[in-house]
Formats: C-alpha cells, sequence, structure tokens
C-alpha cells in the first residue's frame, strides 16, 4: 500500500530525515514512535507529500509522489490525515465541514456528500451535533468529526499525527475508541502516537525513529515482547513507558 523507499529530507541544511524505508501493506496499523524532534511528524507528512523529499521516493497504491506526472491532489484526496490540532475550519457547521472537501475535491454532489458526511458522523457518535460550530464541540468531539471528515473521503489509508495529545486526559479515551473501531474494520493507519496502550493493543507493525532514522521496524509483538533484541536506543525508549 506504501512503499517508502530511502528517502531522505533536509529543512535547508539541516537533514530531518536520514535513508528511511519501509513498508506499509493493506490493513496494517502502524505505530510510529521515538523521541521528540526525531522526525516522526516529517515523515507521516512525506507520504501524501505536505513535505517534499529530496532524495528516494513514495510509493502509495501503485502511484510514486516524486513522478512529475502524478496529480497530487488526486492523490492526497485519498490520504486520510488527523493531526494533534482538529484543524475543523471554525466558521463552518459540522455539516459544512464534512461536505465541503468532498464537493470541492471530489466534485461529488451535494446531496450525496451530505450522505456520506453524516454516515461517518453518525460512526463517531456526534449525529445530534451536525448544525453546530467546532467551537461548540469539546476537543474530544472535533476530533473525531475531524476523523469523519477524513473518512468522508473514502481514503486508503489513514495517518494520524498526534491526534490526542492536545486533548484533556478524560477525552483520549473517545477518540482511541474510534481509531480502534477502524483498525478492526481493517482500515490502513499509520499512527504516530504515544499511547503505548493502543500500540500494544491494536497495532501489527511498530516503526521506532531516532534522529531522523528509522531505527526500528518489527512487528509489535517483537517491540513490545522482546525488548532486549532492541537497539540501545529502542531499549531506553520502552524502558521508560513499559
Ligand atoms: P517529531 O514529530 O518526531 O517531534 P518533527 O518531524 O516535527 O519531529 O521534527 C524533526 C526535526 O525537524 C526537529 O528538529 C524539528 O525542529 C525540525 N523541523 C520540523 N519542521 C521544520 C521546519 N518546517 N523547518 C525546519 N526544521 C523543522
Ligand atoms: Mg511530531
Amino acid at each position: 500500500m506504501i512503499d517508502i523507499k530511502n528517502i531522505s529530507k533536509w529543512y535547508g541544511s539541516f537533514q530531518v530525515l536520514t535513508d528511511c524505508t519501509t513498508t506499509i501493506n493493506k490493513g496494517d496499523v502502524v505505530v510510529v514512535c521515538g523521541p521528540s524532534g526525531s522526525g516522526k511528524s516529517t515523515l507521516i507528512k512525506t507520504v501524501n507529500a505536505l513535505e517534499p523529499i529530496q532524495q528516494g521516493d513514495i510509493v502509495v497504491d501503485g502511484t510514486s509522489i516524486t513522478d512529475k506526472k502524478t496529480n497530487l491532489p488526486k492523490l492526497r484526496s485519498r490520504v486520510g490525515m488527523v493531526f494533534q490540532h482538529f484543524e475543523l475550519f471554525p466558521h463552518l457547521s459540522i455539516t459544512d465541514n464534512l461536505t465541503l472537501a468532498q464537493i470541492k475535491v471530489l466534485g461529488r454532489s451535494k446531496d450525496e456528500s451530505l450522505k456520506r458526511g453524516m454516515k461517518m458522523l453518525d460512526r463517531v457518535g456526534l449525529s445530534a451535533h451536525k448544525d453546530k460550530f467546532p467551537g461548540q464541540l469539546s476537543g474530544g468531539q472535533q476530533q473525531r468529526v475531524a476523523i469523519a471528515r477524513a473518512l468522508s473521503m473514502d481514503p486508503i489509508v489513514m495517518l494520524f499525527d498526534e491526534p490526542t495529545s492536545a486533548l484533556d486526559p478524560e477525552m483520549v479515551g473517545e477518540v482511541l475508541d474510534v481509531m480502534v473501531g477502524l483498525a478492526h474494520e481493517g482500515m490502513t493507519m499509520m499512527c504516530v502516537t504515544h499511547e503505548m496502550g493502543f500500540a500494544k493493543r491494536v497495532s501489527n507493525k511498530v516503526i521506532f525513529m531516532d534522529a531522523g532514522k528509522i531505527v526500528e521496524d518489527c512487528s509489535s509483538a517483537d517491540f513490545f515482547g522482546k525488548p532486549e533484541a532492541r537497539s540501545p536506543r529502542a531499549k531506553e525508549f520502552l524502558s521508560k513507558i513499559l
């Protein structure tokens, strides 16, 4: 589904990613973890070409992001992304937040986009709030709307970048529950998260990053179950969380 092939990236003269390679298969739930500043957000943003890469290539469902012939907006429309800060449009109702990109990017009719949006809003348990504005919802509810909005686009993969980090603790569970449900339905997911309970229970693969490199790329069973076999940096990380 996603082939990340020897990618390197620089911000100016600072090399943020060094020769990163990994493969994500259909139905994989991949957790990306590692210390702050290790390049997790940058890596995930390169997958839908929100951040350009200077070396290597990424192939998403058969389409290379570096191929000049690739229609990037079209590719991006198939890759759902949920960020730490919900990034809903504050001046639009929940309904309009859900339908805007379907209409503008996918060219769906108003009726069709509404139908799809409402189905996804129901899925995250927020149908009753369709006419509200984002500011009238809690952080956890806004993040669930952001997930529903991404799902309305019928993505082939969902990318999450610390979707629960900005939430009050009592709201983390409701967002994780939605993510667990998605995983169980077979959605291909790549999640940057510090929620190691979620990682252990739900993911099948862990990527551990340090200083711009992928230093571990293994099954979650091996990552959490055989810490002694991990690299020193991952061991140190695990010793703090396990
Ligand atoms: P993580 O998500 O693991 O915390 P990031 O991918 O956000 O790491 O950042 C990796 C490194 O790149 C950090 O040192 C950060 O300061 C730097 N960085 C991130 N974004 C930019 C940017 N737009 N310009 C310059 N440096 C950046
Ligand atoms: Mg980050």
